[in-house]
């Protein structure tokens, strides 16, 4: 196992572990609730971080980690309309508690 990134939001390390796993590469996030144990741990640690199970893995992982850092797709941000959690406009699912999002609306845009 090794940490691959550390993401400011918990929904950047769903999205980074999500498209690792896509691509085979076994992916874990870590400390996504991590807000509730601030002030005890540095605040690199205690951000949300994407981890894979093979080293072997990390060349191509820091690939699709460049093509995630450059895409930073500006897609709005949409409300989960089962537990209100936000997730990004490009995930179906939300990544807290599963619900589909087709039914959310983005914020941002109309049509
Ligand atoms: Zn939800």
């Amino acid at each position: 196992m090794m940490r691959i990134y550390v993401a400011r939001q918990r929904y950047d390390a769903w999205l980074v572990a999500d498209r690792l796993n896509q691509l085979g590469i076994r992916a874990h996030v870590f400390n996504q609730h991590a807000s509730s144990i601030v002030g005890d741990v540095p605040p690199d640690v205690a951000q949300p971080q994407v981890w894979i199970e093979r080293e072997c893995d990390e060349e191509r992982a820091r690939l699709v980690l460049v093509e995630f850092e450059t895409a930073a797709a500006p897609a709005p941000d949409v409300a989960c309309p089962a537990c209100g959690e936000t997730s990004p406009g490009t995930f179906d699912l939300c990544w807290n508690c599963g619900n589909s999002l087709a039914g959310a609306s983005p914020s941002s845009i109309t049509g």
